[in-house]
């Protein structure tokens, strides 16, 4: 009997393996989590969000972080460290580029003193097409790296991966923080560093 229970639980484990490839090899130790609110001001639909969603989940799973993402009047009610991500209406976003005069290369920006995002989603789906690339997946990019800014020192960007200044550089594959990026947002989020 304790046989036939044995196997039967090496089986379930087997079975069950190939269906979560990656993340796991690459999650260090217990997941830190942080709360990201969503104001859709640019009425993104839900299918596109919740897409962008998961991509930018994927790029701070990577690193052991779960983002715990809110959205409306849903704010964040428990002491997770938290963030917003402002999805900008067009009229918003002009009215910020002129005054501004951010340069087309702008996708997004972060005001660390507040821990905010701004996201042009014009400028990202102009990007995507231009790039001949999902705006979903620019959207989740554009998103990642913004919330990097929130959680990185200085001006936080790296040669390479997510964090990469450029970016076009940045899309060329898929994007994630590099080692040192990771170790310092995982701090950042109440981890135990070594
Ligand atoms: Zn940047």
């Amino acid at each position: 009997m304790g046989k036939a229970i044995r196997r039967f639980g090496v089986a379930v484990v087997l079975g069950i393996t190939p269906a979560v490839p990656s993340a796991a090899e690459q999650t260090p130790s217990p997941p830190l989590v942080l709360t990201v609110h969503v104001d859709n001001h640019a009425n993104i639909s839900a299918g596109v969000l919740a897409g962008a969603r998961d991509e930018a989940s994927r790029v701070y799973r990577a690193i052991g972080v779960t983002i715990r993402w809110t959205e409306g009047a849903n704010a964040a009610t428990d002491a997770s460290p938290a963030v917003r991500v402002l999805l900008l209406s067009r009229v918003m976003a002009n009215r910020k580029i002129a005054a501004e005069g951010l340069p087309d290369s702008v996708l997004g920006q972060a005001l660390r003193e507040v821990g905010w995002t701004y996201i042009y989603w014009d400028r990202v789906k102009a990007h995507a097409s231009k790039y001949a690339r999902n705006p979903i997946e620019i959207l989740a990019i554009v998103v990642a790296h913004e919330i990097g800014h929130l959680l990185l020192p200085d001006n936080g960007h790296s040669p390479l991966g997510i964090m990469q200044a450029a970016f076009d550089a940045r899309t060329a594959i898929a994007p994630r923080f590099t080692a040192d990026q990771a170790k310092i947002i995982r701090g950042v989020l109440g981890g135990d560093e070594p």
